[in-house]
């Protein structure tokens, strides 16, 4: 099969060896797949990944029980053992023995074929089209957000970063109908979130009050952290999705000063996400920079790596 594969460099490979199903496993026909900030930091050498990359997709099951034979899914990403303490405790994203598809321990969906946990799956409604499908991933971590912090109407909020993630955190904010701002530097992707009817401010122009009761840091830079540090109220919570592998020397006095809540958010629900873009209070098609056929894989990566670019998809169906 083709694959995009990540061993001392990234290497686009024509005969790469199928998946092999485990136990409980089936084999996904990945139909199409996402480029997200974490392939690329996992090329720069987050996780020490070895191995296919892609963890954003969508496909058709081609073999596995009957129930799923045929149908159109995405995949939840965590692999899990229902076994370990984390997971009998209703946290089985944190299981100990975990593997993550495309990022820790398991090869992903940048590839013709790829094997998962049937228990992961979830099947995609014909209301969607195949580029919405492979958001439903990131629009879960997005709504992950609101799990961890209790949005209502009066609360004001912050996302610094106007990217991928930003813009869908900023969309499933705006939902609560909190008052909402996002604070970016790209202007295109500012105007995005304002046609999305969220207040949009160029970091230039921000003026910079410790007046927020949560600020959400999609930024994925240790500037964007320390920038959510300054807008916090005394007393009030950053929600932290970046994680800016390497990256050291944030002073984090402020936290302590003014007993500031760091919350770290990653996965969250596919059901919520897949419900979000059916009823389409978030909007992905707009944020679609590129779509590349398969075989130009590492091109698109390097693109999806350039700062104007949103999601760049990769087209596996040609
Ligand atoms: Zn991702
Ligand atoms: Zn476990």
């Amino acid at each position: 099969m083709r694959a995009l594969v990540l061993e001392k460099k990234l290497q686009y490979q024509a005969n790469h060896p199928d998946p092999k199903p485990g136990e409980g496993e089936c084999l996904v026909r990945v139909l199409m797949a996402g480029i997200c900030s974490t392939d690329l930091q996992l090329v720069q050498g987050y996780m020490q990944f070895r191995g296919v990359l892609g963890h954003e997709f969508v496909g058709v099951v081609e073999s596995g029980s009957a129930a799923w034979l045929g149908k159109r899914v995405v995949c939840e990403i965590n692999c899990v053992c229902r076994g370990c303490d984390m997971c009998l405790s209703g946290l089985a994203n944190h299981c100990r023995k975990r593997t993550v598809v495309g990022i820790d321990g398991r090869d992903g969906g940048f590839a013709d074929l790829v094997s998962v946990p049937e228990a992961n799956l979830h099947e995609v409604p014909d209301t969607l089209s195949d580029e919405q499908a492979v958001f439903v991933e990131p629009v879960a971590a997005a709504y992950q957000t609101l799990s961890q912090y209790p949005f209502v109407a009066k609360t004001k909020a912050t996302v610094v970063g106007s990217g991928r993630l930003g813009l869908l955190v900023a969309q499933v904010l705006a939902e609560t109908g909190c008052q909402l701002t996002v604070v970016g530097r790209n202007e295109a992707k500012l105007l995005l979130a304002e046609k999305r009817g969220v207040q949009a401010v160029h970091v230039d122009e921000l003026i910079c009050r410790a007046d927020h009761d949560v600020v959400v840091d999609c930024s994925g830079s240790p500037e964007g952290f320390e920038l959510a540090m300054r807008l916090v109220r005394p007393r009030g919570s950053i929600v932290l999705k970046s994680t800016f592998a390497g990256e050291q020397g944030v002073n984090l006095a402020a936290v302590v000063v003014n007993e500031i809540t760091v919350v770290g958010s990653r996965c969250g629900s596919f059901t919520e996400a897949i419900n979000a873009l059916v009823r389409e209070a978030v909007e992905v098609r707009p944020m679609i920079t590129q779509t590349f056929p398969f075989d130009r894989a590492v091109e698109a990566m390097a693109v999806a790596g350039r700062r104007e670019s949103l999601k760049i998809l990769l087209d596996m169906r040609r």
